[in-house]
C-alpha cells in the first residue's frame, strides 16, 4: 500500500494469477473489466466457456491468457493453469467438480456459483479446509457480509441477506400466468438468465441462506432475509451487542468481483461511487411467503439436511430450464420444487459423487413424471 495525501491507495503485493470459468457469462465479463482496470495488480492466466467460442477466444487474446471452451473446458483449464485464484461463475451444478479441481490444486476459489455450496457444501467446505484454501464470497450479499466480517469474527447475534425483490415483487398478485420475457425483466441487477429468473421467483434468497451458512458457519435460523428494492445495501451483520453493520454501495457486481480478487487489499473503484442524495429512501420489508413459496421449500430442504438441499437446487434447475422453454409455467417452478423434496428419499451429503447421484435421481423423476 502507499500513501498519497493521507489518503491510502490500494496496491496489490504483486500480480495475482487468475483463471475465470465462465467467463464469456455476465460474471465473467464484468470480472474481466476489473482485471482490465487493474493490469498491474492481475492477469486472467486461463479463461473457460461453455459454448462461447469466438468470444472467449477474442478475450482470451486480449488477456494473453489460455481459452477453454466445450463441455468440459472449466475442469481443463483448472488442470492445466497455475494460478493464484480461481473465479467459478459457471451456471449451476457445473461448477462443482471443477470447484473441487481448483481446491485440489491449492487455488482459492472466488465463488460465484451458488449451487456450489447450495449442492455440496460439506464436501467442498472440507476439501478447502483440508487443502488450507480460501472460498472468497463473490455474491454481493455474502460479499457484503465478509466485508463487514474483516474487522474480525466477534460475537455475533445474526447475519440479514437483503433482497430486491425481483421483478414480481409488487404484482402480479397471481404469478401462475407470468412470461418469461417479464421473469427475465430484472429491475436492478443485469444478471444471466438462471439467476434472473431464481430471483423472481426468490429461489436465489432461499440458496444464499444456505451459501451463508456454509461461508460463514451460522446456523439458517439465525439468517434473516429482508427485502430492499433499491439494492443499495448489499447485507448487514449484528453482533451480540446489537450494533448492525451495512455494506453498501451501487447494484454493480464489480465492487464485489473487485474484492474477492483483492482482499484484504482495495483497490480504487471502476466505475462511480455511491451517491446517497441521488439513491433518496432505502426502504427495507418482510418478503411475502405466499406469493414466494421458494424461501420457505430452502429453509425446510435446510432443516431436512443430507442431500435435500441438492435436491432442492437440482429440482430448481430443472424447473428453470423448463420454464424458460416453455414446457411448465412459472408458479410450477416452486411446485417442481415441493414435489422433488416431498419424494426425497434422503441420503448422507458426504461426497460429490453423493450429490450428483441424488441430482440425478431428481431430475430423472421430474423429466418422468412433472411434465
Ligand atoms: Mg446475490
Amino acid at each position: 500500500m502507499s500513501t498519497e495525501c493521507g489518503i491510502i491507495t490500494g496496491r496489490m503485493n504483486g500480480r495475482k494469477r487468475i483463471v475465470i470459468l465462465g467467463a464469456t457469462g455476465s460474471i465473467g465479463r464484468s470480472a474481466l473489466d476489473v482485471i482490465r482496470a487493474h493490469p498491474d495488480d492481475f492477469e486472467a492466466v486461463a479463461l473457460s466457456a461453455h459454448r462461447s467460442r469466438e468470444a472467449c477466444e477474442s478475450f482470451a487474446r486480449e488477456f494473453g491468457a489460455k481459452a477453454f471452451v466445450g463441455e468440459d473446458a472449466a475442469s481443463r483449464a483448472v488442470e492445466e493453469s497455475d494460478a493464484d485464484i480461481c473465479l467459478v461463475a459457471t451456471v449451476g451444478l457445473s461448477g462443482i467438480a471443477p470447484t473441487m479441481a481448483a481446491i485440489e490444486k491449492g487455488m482459492d476459489v472466488a465463488l460465484a456459483t451458488k449451487e456450489v455450496l447450495v449442492m455440496a457444501g460439506a464436501p467442498v467446505t472440507h476439501a478447502a479446509q483440508a487443502r488450507g484454501v480460501r472460498i472468497l464470497p463473490v455474491d454481493s450479499e455474502h460479499s457484503a457480509i465478509f466485508q463487514c466480517l474483516a474487522g474480525g469474527r466477534q460475537p455475533l447475534d445474526s447475519l440479514t441477506l437483503t433482497a430486491s425483490g425481483g421483478p414480481f415483487l409488487d404484482g402480479p398478485e397471481d404469478l401462475s400466468s407470468v412470461t418469461v420475457e417479464q421473469a427475465l425483466n430484472h429491475p436492478r441487477w443485469k444478471m444471466g438468465p438462471k439467476v434472473t429468473i431464481d430471483s423472481a421467483t426468490m429461489m436465489n434468497k432461499g440458496f444464499e441462506i444456505l451459501e451463508a451458512r456454509w461461508l460463514f458457519d451460522v446456523p439458517a435460523d439465525r439468517i434473516d432475509v429482508v427485502v430492499h428494492p433499491e439494492s443499495i445495501v448489499h447485507s448487514l451483520v449484528t453482533f451480540a451487542d446489537g450494533a448492525t453493520l451495512a455494506q453498501l454501495s451501487p447494484p454493480d457486481m464489480r465492487v464485489a468481483i473487485q474484492y474477492a480478487l483483492s482482499c484484504p487489499e482495495r483497490l480504487p473503484a471502476v466505475r462511480a461511487r455511491l451517491d446517497l442524495a441521488a439513491a433518496g429512501a432505502l426502504t427495507f420489508r418482510r418478503p411475502d411467503p405466499v406469493r414466494f413459496p421458494c424461501l420457505r421449500l430452502a429453509r425446510e430442504a435446510i432443516a431436512a439436511g443430507g442431500c435435500a438441499p441438492a435436491v432442492l437446487a437440482a429440482a430448481d434447475e430443472w424447473a428453470v430450464g423448463a420454464f424458460v422453454q416453455g414446457r411448465i409455467g412459472f408458479a410450477d417452478i416452486p411446485r417442481a420444487v415441493e414435489n422433488s423434496l416431498e419424494k426425497l428419499d434422503n441420503a448422507p451429503c458426504d461426497s460429490v459423487e453423493a450429490v450428483f447421484e441424488a441430482a440425478r435421481r431428481a431430475v430423472e423423476r421430474l423429466e418422468t413424471r412433472f411434465c
